[in-house]
């Protein structure tokens, strides 16, 4: 993979000369909190580079909340995501074997992800809800992009990860080969946040955690106390950037052209699979969480060969329970080992 190494000024200089052409959006920091929003000559200069994800998975892009879907949508445009990070590329994979590369196509999905182009950006300050690292993952994008930006005090080194980002960068003058000692220092500011994440998550255990495999009972579930405080508001499973399941709503009448809505749906809402005459076949709250976990940690990966969980840690930040699933994991893996 190329990586080519471009100074501050030239860089922001080279993405001021982008916006005029294109939809860029980029993170800001709204209140200590990074969250997506379209760069204009105005706050070009407040991008913020390399801390963390942002709030929203990269997923809002490609497959947003609602989306009208019959008669489908026209004229999806190109756009640039900057920002994303090594967890939601990660959770890309799972949504490009779903809804693109799978035996079922979404043609609006496959649009969407055709027309946009991805840079990337490696993290240097995760959240203490982050845990890329327990479930086998770095804070630094190995793959899944357009572009990736790593920044070092000297300036920006600029992976290509595809043909669409080359072009991207074009013919500018302002980039150069990369050094050794600058890959080096690189290397050194991705191993520094691959261990403050290791030390986040020193009080959690994932070593077993192929052992989910079949923790279907209702009761394992109810031995962490926190679970309790689960108020089914569907946070954890809208942020998640691997969550994928959706509704279809129909709307119209005989006088009005009828319309097919794609909208996100959440296993945690009681009546998500319920049937006819009421029955569920997971009644209980305790049910539906254990449901989500095993989803991630078990049919996920005999279904995709991966994880479903990427460690973004969203769905720890945005739980209205407070539920810190690192600790309900370590805990029902305990009990499970003694039974
Ligand atoms: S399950 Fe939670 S931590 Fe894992 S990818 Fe989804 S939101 Fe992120
Ligand atoms: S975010 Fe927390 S409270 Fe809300 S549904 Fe998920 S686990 Fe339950």
């Amino acid at each position: 993979m190329d990586t080519l190494y471009i100074s501050n000024k030239d860089w922001e200089s080279f993405i001021r000369g982008k916006i005029e052409s294109r939809k860029i959006f980029a993170p800001f920091d709204f209140n200590g909190t990074l969250f997506y929003a379209k760069i204009t000559a105005e706050n070009a200069d407040d991008i913020v580079y390399n801390r963390a994800r942002p709030v929203e998975p990269l997923k809002l892009f490609l497959f947003p909340f609602k989306e009208r879907v019959s008669p489908s949508v026209e004229g999806i445009g190109d756009i640039v995501v900057m920002g994303p990070a090594a967890c939601d590329l990660k959770g890309l994979e799972i949504l490009d074997r779903v809804f693109k590369d799978g035996d079922y196509k979404d043609p609006c999905y496959a649009e969407r992800r055709e027309k946009t182009l991805i840079i990337s950006f490696d993290c240097a300050s995760p959240y203490p809800v982050c845990f890329c690292e327990l479930v086998g993952l770095h804070p630094y994008p190995e793959g899944n992009f357009d572009l990736n930006v790593s920044r070092i005090p000297e300036g920006f080194l600029v992976d290509i990860g595809s043909d669409k980002g080359r072009v991207f960068i074009g013919e500018d003058q302002k980039f150069f080969q990369i050094t050794d000692e600058l890959r080096k220092k690189r290397d050194e500011g991705r191993r520094k946040a691959g261990e403050t994440i290791k030390e986040l998550n020193r009080d959690f255990d994932f070593t077993n955690i192929e052992n989910l495999k079949g923790a279907c009972q209702t009761e394992l579930w109810r031995i962490p106390k926190e679970v309790e405080n689960c108020v089914q508001c569907g946070s954890c499973t809208n942020n998640c950037p691997t969550c994928v399941c959706f509704l279809l709503e129909d709307t119209g009448n005989r006088k009005e052209e009828m319309r097919k809505t794609k909208v996100w749906d959440s296993c945690l809402f009681p009546g998500y699979a319920r049937m006819a005459a009421g029955a569920s076949p997971r009644p209980t709250l305790y049910d539906r969480y254990a449901n989500r976990l095993l989803c991630k940690y078990w049919y996920m990966v005999e279904n995709f060969g991966m994880k479903g969980c990427t460690g973004c840690g969203r769905c720890i930040a945005g739980c209205a329970g407070k539920i810190d699933k690192r600790r309900v994991i370590t805990e029902v893996l305990r009990e499970k080992e003694k039974v």
